[in-house]
């Protein structure tokens, strides 16, 4: 599932291939991805028109048109984008098609159909609209504490809220998590502030770690649990056994020798 890490490496794909490239026609393959917009609106908005800028915000990539507004994706479970000349080289899956002036094309790819398309007047509007909290990138520890002082549950539950906090998953809570040595049922509300600097402190540099690596698990440190997120595998900081966890409806995967408090 993409999450911050994926998006970002998403976005940073788009600022090196499509960006500033002159759109000359646009295909909209299944139109329930569209969210709040029609396949005519975007494409009266889009075409003879190119991005001029990209932006992101939790898991939702923005695509400044020259001129103005953002074109909005986000991936739902399994998604990403690409670009490339061959028609026959389209990706299986493609959902969204734009089309070139330089003869290249970027496709939206999403398997399950629980991503979206739309449009955005600016980002901080569509993200009042949906309701997202600050991007777990930009939040500063100060604001990242006041979240987590009011917070009953669990502690992955609270990274994954994206009201509160945006971008983090099921994936990189386990992640955040285990790097953090902090145990995914614990309670927000009862971390004192030093073990929340420390969990803010690595929650970047999780996130950071994977962005620099492509959000590609097989390119991780050798310590990091995603890749090895499976009921009795070995624990790659202590070698004791994984274990697992329901948490708000999803596997929590975690060391329960590493991760004690
Ligand atoms: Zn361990």
């Amino acid at each position: 599932m993409p999450e911050l890490p994926d998006v970002e490496v998403f976005r940073r794909y788009l600022n090196s291939t499509a960006l500033h490239k002159k759109i000359s026609g646009i295909e909209v393959r299944t139109k329930k991805i569209l969210e709040g917009v029609s396949a005519r609106t975007l494409r009266d908005r889009l075409a003879g028109r190119s991005f001029s800028a990209t932006g992101r915000r939790g898991k939702y990539l923005f695509a400044r048109l020259e001129g103005d507004g953002w074109l909005v994706e986000h991936f739902g479970m399994t998604g990403e984008l690409k670009y490339f000349q061959d028609p026959a080289d389209e990706p299986d899956h493609t959902r969204m098609l734009l089309l070139f002036n330089n003869g290249y094309r970027l496709a939206y790819v999403n398997v399950r159909l629980l991503g979206k398309i739309a449009w955005a007047k600016t980002i901080e509007e569509f993200a009042d609209g949906h309701n997202l909290g600050p991007d777990a990138l930009e939040i500063g520890r100060d604001d990242f504490a006041g979240i987590l002082e009011k917070k009953r549950g669990s502690l992955k539950a609270a990274l994954m809220n994206q009201s509160d906090l945006s971008g983090i998953g099921n994936i990189y809570s386990d992640e955040i998590l285990f790097q953090a040595g902090l145990h995914p049922q614990s309670e927000p509300r009862d971390l004192d502030r030093e073990t929340v600097n420390r969990l803010h402190r690595t929650m970047r540099r999780v996130l950071k770690t994977a962005i620099g690596n492509k959000a590609d698990p097989e390119k991780f440190p050798r310590g990091y649990l995603t890749g090895k997120r499976e009921e009795g595998a070995d624990c790659p900081r202590c070698g004791g056994k994984i274990e697992r966890l329901k948490i708000s409806g999803r596997s929590a995967y975690f060391c329960p020798g590493c991760q004690k408090q």
